[in-house]
């Protein structure tokens, strides 16, 4: 079986009580339909078609946060362990679901059932660590947040953006300079970062007076991983992203105005060369892949493409009155299956 770069989930999220699912899976698991609605004003869609067709590698209509983890989380932490570097990336409109998928929302309050794929990443992460004998493995974590072509440092705040530098050293390893990378011992160690970086990353957007859906924000471990004998010891290095990107709706443009319209462009600028950079990598003809074109996919450039594992969870929300931007989203999501 050809497999390409990117293996794509689906992931709808449940429609309120009253609203009409437009969606179908098929029996299959990994595809659906689409159906438009049939009054007029309902949604904005000015569709030429009844329904639409999508494959994709899979399709995880109402599942729990556990069934999620089992689709994308377990094969994420194996792979890390055998040394690959991996990217996650959640995609879709504000409100479909990306955060409760990447953290559990607000989970510090939620039951624990409801934690999303970053704290049942850490937990599988570090007791396979334990149950790894023979290798002894340091993880580090860094939390950084992209918000109009700038990085934050959301595990300290005080770091100004002009501080921080994308750097590649001369074996193509990316590292940014001047972020925090924290060493952790333990699942306790890491939560508590996750925790520090999203409360940081609240009072940020408070003071900035920024939408937290307007920007991206990329959790990392990177993990040093060495076994073997005293003077033939290996040492393995391979990191993890965990990537919960800025809304993809497109802006009104009654609404795109001033330092919105501002903010928009970027969105839509970076999601854009985030799709060039995985397509570029995915046609074995192109050799220059445009990592540079944007603070997010050169941050990612180690772990994007080549020997890397990527998985995209396109998120998507049924309801009529988002058909315009589940189109958009199934349409985008599609396309990174083709790469
Ligand atoms: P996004 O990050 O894409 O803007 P959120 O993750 O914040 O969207 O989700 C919007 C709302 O919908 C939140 O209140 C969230 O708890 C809820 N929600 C999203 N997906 C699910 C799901 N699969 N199951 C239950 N609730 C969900
Ligand atoms: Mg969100």
């Amino acid at each position: 079986m050809v497999r390409s770069a990117v293996r794509v989930v689906l992931r709808t999220r449940p429609t309120s009580k009253f609203a009409e699912d437009c969606i179908k899976m098929n029996s299959d698991n990994r595809s659906i339909v689409l159906s438009m609605p049939k009054r007029e004003g309902l949604g904005v869609v000015n569709h030429q078609q009844e329904s639409y067709n999508f494959k994709f590698d899979s399709v995880q209509h109402n599942v729990g946060q556990e069934k999620m983890f089992e689709t994308c989380g377990e094969e994420m932490v194996r792979n890390v362990l055998d040394g690959y570097n991996v990217t996650l990336l959640a995609y879709g409109q504000t409100g479909a679901g990306k955060t409760y998928t990447m953290t559990g929302g607000k989970y510090t309050q939620a039951s624990y059932s409801q934690r999303g794929l970053v704290p049942r990443t850490i937990s599988d992460l570090f007791n396979m660590i334990k149950a790894k004998t023979n290798t002894a493995v340091t993880v580090r974590i860094s939390y950084a947040e992209i918000y109009n072509e700038n990085i934050y440092d959301l595990l300290d705040p005080s770091t100004q953006p002009t501080d921080l530098v994308v750097h590649e050293d001369a074996k193509g390893g990316v590292q940014v300079k001047g972020l925090c990378y924290r060493p952790v011992a333990s699942e306790e160690d890491a939560l508590g970062l996750l925790f520090e970086g999203e409360s940081n990353r609240a009072i940020g957007e408070h003071q900035l007076n920024k939408a937290s859906s307007r920007s991206h924000t990329i959790f990392s471990l990177s993990l040093e991983s060495r076994d073997g004998v005293e003077g033939q010891e290996r040492v393995l290095l391979s990191k993890l992203h965990l990537v919960d990107l800025a809304g993809s709706e497109r802006l009104s443009k009654t609404k795109s105005e001033g330092s919105v319209a501002k903010e928009a462009q970027y969105i839509n600028k970076s999601l854009s060369f985030l799709e060039q950079v995985i397509i570029a990598l995915g046609d074995k003809s192109r050799d220059h892949i445009p990592y540079r074109s944007s603070k997010l996919t050169h941050m990612l450039k180690d772990s994007l493409g080549g020997n890397c594992k990527t998985i995209m969870i396109a998120n998507i929300w049924g309801e009529s009155a988002q058909l315009e931007e589940t189109l958009s989203t199934c349409k985008f999501a599609q396309r990174m299956t083709r790469v």
